[in-house]
């Protein structure tokens, strides 16, 4: 196996050791640049302004906390109650001051799911939420589609050892406690944003509520102009942008997003609070990442744009768009999360949908009729498995292709899931992107379980 010891959260000591007994691991970039992120996930409470206050890393996004004149207002409210309390107790450590509203930057579960907690710490507590409020998980609801929670828990890591996770990218390793509860909030939001932006006093304090599709369509920032703090929800935290996660979403709208961001440039913010990570902080340090942030989206969209019109499909995009130098590398802009390829995908699809262009591909031969035709030409399936094998320590990529092929043929199917399963750890260790990196060594345990239960994995 891939020396998965080494990815431990409990220190140096594990790394230290799996490093002496592997050490073709020991220089494994990608692993080391998530280890080296983890500081990023430290629990901790920043004071961002005065009265103004950021809770990272008890859960895996962030929770804000303003003190006004009567009570506190909260802005998101962590994973699971055992997070939201977590926190809670912190903020009690500063004020035990009652909550009056929370704001929630967007319905995704990582923000909503201890809503209850600080609801329960007031009375009569508003809750703020924009119209469209969770519209996306209720979408595939009414569909009947459950296969994204599976996607989701691969591309979480939730299935995996806690020594095979490092983070996830922009949040520590966390196992949700929700038990039978959904994604989604207990407890509904009381009070609705409507349209393009809306004032709202509580607690004696201002805040300016404002519609930022983008990550999803029920996002919105909340800018606290007193103190210039702007809260971006997950349309802002230190990576490239989930433009698509691998889960399965609806196109997230790229050029809102981009807007969006230039939205939030015009209010001059001096504080920049993300939906995760750590707050930026300091005038001149939030305008450049916003404009960086901004900036780089803008490029990759408008290069996939160029590419689309010149006929390009997907394949050929994802080889040709590239993050320009300057954004590349800036650390709150690399791939630990969202990755470019991916997201360079979502906006073909988002506007021209599955369809890349070439009528080969209307209708291509089944995935059995390939493989039966890819193995005659290989000189049987035995060769295509040799084939396989030997790729396995330099290409893993062709690895898994071809047992894709001889899995299509039923080909000593134990084997090849094994095979295969080696290929994907070779994968994720490669690769940056955390959520990747998850649905790969997911999908090898899953398919080496597989080989020992006889069970069924369609990856
Ligand atoms: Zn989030």
């Amino acid at each position: 196996m891939y020396g998965f010891i080494s990815r431990g959260v409990a220190g140096m000591t594990l790394a230290i050791l799996s490093i002496h007994a592997l050490p073709a691991f020991a220089e494994n970039e990608p692993e080391s640049m998530l280890q080296q992120r983890n500081a990023e996930f430290e629990p901790r409470v920043i004071e961002v302004a005065p009265d103004t206050y950021t809770a990272v890393g008890f859960g895996v996004s962030t929770t804000s906390m303003i003190v006004g004149e009567d009570g506190i207002i909260i802005i998101d409210t962590q994973i699971d109650e055992l997070a939201a309390n977590a926190v809670l107790t912190e903020f009690r450590k500063i004020t035990d001051a009652p909550v009056k509203g929370i704001i929630l930057t967007h319905g995704h579960g990582d923000h909503t799911g201890g809503v209850d907690v600080f609801a329960a710490a007031g009375e009569d507590v508003q809750i703020w939420a924009r119209q469209g409020f969770n519209q996306e998980s209720q979408a595939l609801a009414e569909a009947g589609l459950t296969i994204q929670n599976q996607r989701g828990a691969r591309q979480g890591g939730f299935l995996l050892d806690p020594e095979q996770r490092i983070n996830n990218g922009v949040a520590k390793v966390y196992f949700p406690q929700r038990g039978e509860k959904s994604f989604s909030a207990g407890t509904e939001p009381t009070h609705t944003v409507y349209g393009e932006r809306q004032h709202i006093k509580i607690a004696g304090v201002s805040l300016e509520v404002v519609a930022a599709n983008g990550e999803t369509y029920d996002e919105q920032y909340i800018w606290h102009e007193k103190e210039g703090v702007l809260f971006a929800g997950d349309n802002f935290y230190k990576s490239w942008p989930n433009l698509y996660a691998i889960r399965g979403t609806p196109y997230r709208d790229v050029l809102a997003w981009i807007n969006s961001l230039s939205s939030m440039l015009e209010k001059n913010p001096k504080r920049l609070v993300g939906g995760h990570t750590r707050p930026i902080l300091g005038q001149q340090q939030t305008i450049e990442t916003l404009t960086n942030y901004r900036d780089a989206i803008q490029s990759v969209f408008e290069q996939t744009t160029d590419g689309m019109n010149r006929g390009l499909t997907p394949d050929e995009l994802v080889e040709t768009v590239k993050l320009p130098e300057e954004y590349a590398q800036l650390d709150y802009l690399r791939e630990y999360y969202g990755n470019i390829e991916w997201g360079v995908r979502a906006i073909f699809s988002g506007y021209l949908g599955w369809f890349d262009g070439n009528p080969t591909n209307l209708f291509p031969l089944s995935n059995v009729e390939e493989a039966r035709r890819i193995a005659a030409l290989a000189g049987g399936s035995d060769i295509l498995m040799q084939q396989a094998q030997d790729a396995l320590p330099n290409d893993p990529q062709w690895t898994a292709q071809l047992c894709d092929y001889l899995l299509a043929l039923d080909y000593e199917v134990n084997r090849v899931k094994r095979l295969k399963a080696d290929a994907l750890d070779e994968l994720g260790n490669q690769l940056l992107t955390a959520t990747g990196r998850n649905y790969y060594f997911t999908v090898a345990k899953q398919l080496r379980q597989s080989t020992n239960h006889s069970q069924e994995v369609s990856p």
